[in-house]
């Protein structure tokens, strides 16, 4: 990743308004009695061609204050959706079925086109009320919005999918929460998602059984977010293209120790990007019951049942496309979702490790080998990538759980080299709780934002080093 990577053209879309009202009501912003710029991901921003400075006639040029209109004030982008949309959703929330719920306390308010051609949304949390409100207030805290560039800082640098934080602005109010000390600090988070298309979103539309607006929805999804061209059977299409990057998402999860908390219908991007985080956590060790949530009683979205959990909410979306397909093409590629999972979580284990693939019998031996290993090891899983990056582990007392992955590893070759400086650090970047509160009490405490914009630039330099 560059650091200053030449920007992209602005190509403002819209497409989403081809969706038609169904989908979406328009809503107005909070109007917030403060807009303090936090973050500002000028890398983000380049890729649909937002520059800071002068730019050229094929970008948008942002001041700092015009940021703030655009992105605290919700100013339309020039060409874009002319007024934020909340977007309709169900979902089952911790295996139950919510049929009240949807953008609370977001919207979707431009669309625009990376570096890539593809289309992205610009979406926000914490930007206010709208009809999905119920009882909450529209708002998110400021900690709720620094965890959040945290979670997606490291993700992307450990190669998962996710949705990326694009701006985070304190916008001054009081919050009242029962899980943070309060009253706590106010925000509004931008986010950039390939689409806010939630597996949701057709439960909702089966529930509505509405089989109009699902064709449309599939067509939208397959042709606009999935690049594909419509053939005889866009529904199963989809569902295939959804079940692979929904499994390959679970399996970089697992390689990265990533714990996302809320697993919940209303969160599964038909993208396969993570995104909406909560009550995230890495974990420290090889701990399959390591559970993020303090409200996940039973332990439903812990470390080790994320792929089960990611199953299950495909399955949903299976029962909601019955709305416009028969079952047995649907099962058919429901039952492949082990298998890709399976696989994707070895790519992903050597990806992080830093080997090449050299067939997937072969890597599925090492990445189960090296599991079982960690997970009787108990070795921090930052510190065994850290050291073990390129396949050589080292020699001694510590090691003796890893003589398997030693073994096998002997078939390897590195995919990259040791000689990014952050491999002569002598510990890994690592977020782990105990750090993202210690960034976080600097903040409450002394105002000292230091800390979170040194952990955002060592993250994005440990980034480099893996990519
Ligand atoms: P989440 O758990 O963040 O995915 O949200 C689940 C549902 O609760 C969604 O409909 C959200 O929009 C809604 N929600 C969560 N927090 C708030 C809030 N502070 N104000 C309004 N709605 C909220
Ligand atoms: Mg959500």
């Amino acid at each position: 990743m560059a650091e200053n990577p030449q920007p992209a053209r602005y190509r403002p879309r819209t497409d989403i308004l081809g969706l038609g009202d169904p989908f979406y009501d328009a809503v107005a912003p909070a109007s917030f009695p403060a807009h303090i710029l936090r973050f500002r991901n000028d890398h983000a921003a380049a890729q649909i061609g937002i520059v800071s400075g002068d730019g050229t006639a094929d970008t948008l040029p942002l001041t700092d204050e015009a940021w703030l209109d655009h992105f605290g004030r919700f100013a339309p982008l020039p060409g874009s959706i002319p007024q934020p949309l909340a977007l309709r959703y169900h979902g089952h929330q911790f295996q139950s079925y919510n049929p009240d719920i949807g953008d609370g306390r977001g919207f979707v308010f431009a669309q625009a086109t990376d570096d890539r051609d593809r289309l992205l949304d610009l979406g926000t949390k914490g930007s206010g009320q709208t009809p999905y409100s119920r009882f909450g207030d529209g708002r998110l805290t400021l900690k709720g919005g620094v965890r959040e560039v945290l979670a997606t800082e490291m993700l992307e640098a450990l190669n998962v999918p996710t949705s990326r934080s694009f701006s985070l602005i304190e916008t001054g109010e009081e919050l009242v929460r029962g899980d943070e000390p309060s009253p706590t600090r106010s925000a509004v988070l931008v986010r950039l998602n390939h689409s806010h298309v939630r597996i949701g979103t057709f439960q909702r539309l089966a529930y509505e059984r509405d089989a109009d607006a699902m064709h449309r929805l599939v067509d939208y999804v397959l042709t606009r977010l999935h690049g594909r061209t419509p053939g005889s059977t866009p529904a199963i299409d989809l569902f295939d293209e959804v079940v692979g990057r929904v499994a390959t998402l679970a399996g970089r999860f697992m390689a990265a120790g990533f714990v996302h908390g809320v697993l919940n219908t209303d969160n599964i991007n038909v993208t396969g990007e993570s995104f909406d985080y909560g009550p995230w956590r890495f974990a420290p060790i090889w701990d399959v019951g390591f559970t993020a949530a303090y409200f996940d009683h039973h332990g439903l979205y812990a470390f080790g049942r994320q792929p089960d959990a990611m199953h299950w909410n495909v399955m949903q979306l299976a029962v909601a496309l019955r709305t416009v397909v028969d079952a047995p093409p649907l099962i058919e590629v429901l039952e492949t979702f082990p298998e890709r999972h399976a696989t994707a979580a070895a790519e992903a284990l050597l990806w992080r490790l830093g080997v090449r693939p050299i067939d997937p019998a072969s890597d599925r031996a090492l990445a189960d080998a090296l599991t079982t290993a960690l997970a009787t090891s108990h070795m921090p899983i930052d510190d065994f990538f850290f050291e073990a990056f390129g396949g050589w582990l080292p020699e001694g007392d510590d090691w003796t759980a890893f003589e398997n992955v030693r073994a096998l590893l002997s078939e390897y070759r590195p995919r990259r080299d040791r000689s990014h400086s952050y491999w002569s650090d002598g510990t890994p970047c690592s977020i782990l709780i105990g750090e993202v509160e210690a960034i976080w009490a600097a903040i409450a405490e002394r105002d000292d934002w230091t800390p979170f914009h040194e952990k955002v630039a060592a993250i994005r330099r440990m980034g480099q080093a893996l990519a």
